[in-house]
């Protein structure tokens, strides 16, 4: 059995913000050789998400406005009055922040539509993103 671990980068412009780490996921799981088995993909941060979806612009706006719309973003919450940032805080716990994705000949086992994106919810800032992968 191989184990495979890497971590990968990335630095968000806006607030909220879906960026598409399909390609960048790929070519670890192809770096890895793994032909057969499991890659974790895993956000070490509280205000991040991890989301497998349809990488279609209009989409993509559509999300950013539903996840504004998830949750009053001007409330009193009791964590802003230490760190302003309780919204990005509640929907990344909402959201998840690891996925666990199939490896099956080599390659993600993604549908036709489906693309692994890391979702911002505070920034911009400077992520990293851990991989995992095993299998044979
Ligand atoms: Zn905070």
């Amino acid at each position: 059995m191989k184990l495979f671990s890497n971590t990968l980068g990335f630095r968000t412009g806006a607030h909220i913000e879906l960026v598409n780490i399909t390609p960048d996921v790929s070519r670890l799981v192809a770096k890895s050789g793994v032909r057969e088995g499991i890659a974790l993909v895993y956000s070490p941060h509280t205000t991040t998400a991890l989301i497998i979806n349809e990488n279609e612009p209009r989409l993509l706006n559509d999300l950013r406005e539903a996840i504004k719309d998830l949750i009053p973003w001007d409330k009193a919450y009791e964590h802003n009055l230490i760190d302003d940032n309780a919204p990005s805080h509640i929907v990344g716990a909402f959201l998840g922040n690891s996925l666990a994705l199939p490896i099956t000949r080599g390659k993600i086992e993604l549908g036709t539509w489906q693309s692994i994106f890391l979702v911002e919810l505070d920034g911009s800032r400077s992520r990293e993103i851990k991989v995992k992968i095993v299998g044979e």
